[in-house]
């Protein structure tokens, strides 16, 4: 059965479309079950339940039938959400007799719901003719498929109403991708797809624009793989058995086929540039091989595959893809780079979407730096059909709407005004204190990464470095740097920032930050090799990047040292003592080296509950929020599936950072800082500040808004807004009342905006 079930699932998937999908479904499950009917029920857009494919009651009926919420057994499926298995359905109380199906015949009803992320999308039936319960295994059977495949059909329903409501219906309006937040901020524009060569699943879909031309391309790309694959045939001929010479007639065999070449040629006909009209017929012929039972001829499937490779890099060789950029250019990539971000004008880059990636990823990194919003891992997002397409990125929430209604992008365009008023505004504040105005002051300091950030920070007014990443000049290399390097690297920050306080982080690798020359492949990476854990196990590595830091700062001692993801006081000692160990070295050669302050990052909930501790061995302490709420929560920071878990105003999260801030002051001299992205709204810097925490580092772009919400506020008002807090027990509630009171004190265009609800649910 696993068998059966893994086959099913591999052809839906790769199904084109929604039609195709669920006509797949009703087949192959009236066939493996061995049932006389098999159909499938969706939530239309009016909430009905309608039968949108079956294999057994009459055709005519699809797309006809509709059940209201509530009704009939299929109704009663959806509404108890789990599965309903009856003898006879016919003489059950809610049975509602479907004119026109032909069902009256059917008695066995065994009714499962198709369920995705919580929402029930529809329902899957079998029927049969006799008196009899399914069994146990058939409905393990159901209901694991209908698990299965319920994201496919959710997939292929969002692509099915993107296309719908491109044809200028209502329908299908604001469609929703949830993804992760990549870079705060929001753009209105026009999709720009970004495909990586020779890859045939990121083609976009496009219209001709001179039907011949393209045909004439088609066929020298053609021509240009059949002249390579003789050539190669011809070069290894001396090398190989015939059998294996075979292998190169079977090739050819495939190109000279009228078929392939025939069909594309007749898709370019009807319309679609050639890339697009390859993709679709390589494609298809791909999904009709790997179904067949014949393992040789399964095998042709991956010829196909590559033949259709080489052919689009023909293609795109001759027909280099000239991207069209709009004034609001929403760049789409199934995995962004640094380099694509470079491949659109400045002024026309709106906003970045990659359908992979997380908020760590270096594009995320540089739109980050760079102030552009940005979405990573909209894993759901039908990228391929999104060129030209209209959109609203939210990189406060990190979710995109496709084919906005004209009301909400009227909402957002508000949003967008509003911030760039807001910018005007808060360009004055950049020489004034962070002063609350009953005269507490409130130091801000910032996290950077790359070079550029070292001048938008100095330019919004930032009094130190919290944090610099400096694991980002090691990502975009392909060796680590020497420590000549690293010094002038390090360097450049230590003189831009004098003699303000630089806090550089020794590396923090691991986790999902891995270097392209230093491969850490885990099973489970966020609790593996990260961090701390790396460098004490490299002391190579970690003494020469401290060596580098200690010689950048000789004569400006400004620079201080924090160690990443530290969980011992044993690590914190070891770590300590190869800091000393690189000064008296760096003393012996003649360099004139002063002790750096040194400090513990708290990013996981054992360093909480040692905080005491470690503050009784360095001078700082400060918080690496993210990490520590991804460890509190159990929630990995990355994932847009629980990307809704990820809750900063957790109460145990709240809880946790007071806690922190008292523990550690009761050391003398000590300071706490925080640096996660909490310190970087507007309630979170309020509440920050009124627990009592010394220094809130965060990005260069929001350091201005929280400025401005502390000038606008007293101390008194935030630590009452905290005592509120400690009183309440729900994350939502919490927000909720965070913002509420942040509106009433006047603050509500500085805190989060308040997003437009739309109509219609996730995707
Ligand atoms: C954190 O974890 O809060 C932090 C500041 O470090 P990073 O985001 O680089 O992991
Ligand atoms: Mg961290």
């Amino acid at each position: 059965m696993l068998d059966v079930l893994r086959k099913i699932v591999q052809e839906v998937n790769a199904a084109p479309d929604l039609d195709a999908v669920l006509d797949l479904i009703v087949r192959r499950i009236q066939r493996a079950t061995r049932t006389q009917v098999c159909s499938v029920y969706l939530l239309d857009e009016e909430q009905h339940f309608c039968l949108m494919a079956t294999q057994g009651l009459n055709p005519a009926a699809i797309g006809r039938v509709r059940l209201p919420p509530g009704k009939g057994i299929v109704g009663m499926v959806a509404d108890r959400a789990e599965p309903i298995n009856l003898e006879d359905a016919t003489v059950h109380p809610s049975y509602r007799f479907l004119k026109d199906t032909g069902e009256e015949k059917f008695h066995a009803f065994l009714g499962v719901p198709i369920i995705h992320q919580r929402a029930v999308l529809g329902v899957l039936v079998v029927q049969q003719q006799e008196r009899r319960r399914f069994d146990e295994s058939e409905e393990a059977f159901l209901v694991t498929l209908s698990a299965q495949l319920a994201g496919v059909i959710a997939h292929a329903e969002a692509t099915g109403s993107i296309i719908r409501s491109a044809q200028n219906s209502q329908k299908g309006r604001d469609k929703r991708f949830q993804g992760v937040s990549g870079a705060s901020g929001v753009a209105v524009g026009h999709a720009v797809v970004m495909a990586p060569r020779a890859d045939l699943r990121a083609v976009p879909d496009k219209v001709a624009r001179d039907i011949a031309q393209e045909l004439q391309q088609f066929d020298q790309a053609l021509a240009s793989v059949r002249r390579d694959i003789k050539v190669v045939g011809r070069s290894l001929s001396r090398h190989l058995r015939s059998e294996e010479q075979a292998l190169f007639d079977v090739y050819l065999r495939i190109l000279d086929d009228n078929a392939l070449a025939g069909e594309i040629h007749q898709r370019i006909e009807l319309g679609s540039w050639a890339q697009g009209a390859l993709r679709d017929v390589i494609q298809e012929h791909v999904r009709m091989f790997s179904a067949m039972e014949d393992p040789y001829l399964r095998e042709r499937a991956s010829d196909i595959r590559d033949l259709g490779r080489r052919i689009l890099a023909y293609l795109q060789e001759s027909h280099p893809v000239e991207l069209e950029f709009h004034d609001n250019t929403i760049l789409i990539a199934e995995e962004l780079s640094p380099a694509m971000l470079g491949e659109v004008p400045t002024e026309k880059l709106s906003g970045l979407v990659s359908v992979y990636g997380s908020g760590n990823s270096h594009a995320a990194i540089l739109a980050r730096s760079m102030g552009i919003p940005t979405v990573m891992g909209v894993v759901d997002l039908p990228y391929t059909k999104m060129d030209g397409r209209e959109l609203i990125l939210d990189g406060y929430s990190g979710c995109l709407y496709v084919n906005p209604s004209e009301e909400l992008s009227e909402a957002y365009r508000e949003i967008l005004r509003g911030e760039e008023e807001e910018a005007v505004e808060l360009a004055t504040l950049r020489d004034l204190p962070a002063e609350t105005l009953d005269g507490y002051r409130m130091p801000l300091w910032v996290n950077t990464g790359l070079v550029a950030d070292v001048v938008r920070s100095l330019e919004r007014g930032a009094e130190g470095i919290g944090l610099y990443r400096t694991e980002i000049p090691f990502m975009i290399r392909d060796f680590f740097p020497s420590e000549q390097e690293q010094t002038q690297t390090y360097r450049r920050q230590l003189e831009a920032f004098h003699p303000r306080p630089v806090t550089m982080r020794t590396l923090d690798i691991g986790g999902d930050k891995a270097l392209p020359y230093f491969p850490i492949n885990e099973e489970n990476p966020f609790l593996g090799w990260r961090g701390i854990r790396v460098t004490l196990d490299h002391p190579e590595i970690f003494l020469l990047q401290v060596r580098a830091m200690l010689r950048a700062a000789e004569g400006l001692n400004n620079l201080r040292i924090m160690l990443p993801m530290v969980t011992s006081v044993h690590e914190v000692d070891a770590a300590c003592l190869m800091i000393d160990q690189a000064i008296d070295e760096l003393r012996d050669d003649g360099y004139v080296i002063e002790r750096p302050q040194i400090g513990v990052m708290v990013e996981v909930p054992a360093a909480v509950y040692q905080v005491r501790r470690f503050a009784r061995r360095v001078d700082f302490i400060s918080v690496g929020s993210n990490d520590l709420t991804q460890y509190l929560l159990a929630v990995d920071r990355n994932n847009p599936r629980v990307a809704n878990l990820y809750a900063p105003y957790h109460p145990s999260v709240l809880r946790a950072l007071d806690y922190i801030a008292r523990e550690a002051h009761k050391e003398d001299g000590i300071q706490v800082s925080i640096c996660g992205e909490i310190a970087a709204e507007p309630a979170g810097a309020l509440l920050l500040m009124a627990m009592g925490y010394d220094v809130l580092s965060m990005n260069a772009t929001n350091l201005p808004r929280i400025k401005s919400v502390i000038r606008k506020v007293t101390l008194e008002q935030a630590r009452e807004l905290h005592r509120q807090v400690r009183h309440m027990d729900d994350a939502d509630k919490i927000q909720q009342m965070l913002y509420d009171t942040l509106a009433q004190w006047g603050l509500a265009q500085l805190s989060r905006p308040d997003m437009p609800d739309p109509r219609q649910g996730q995707s």
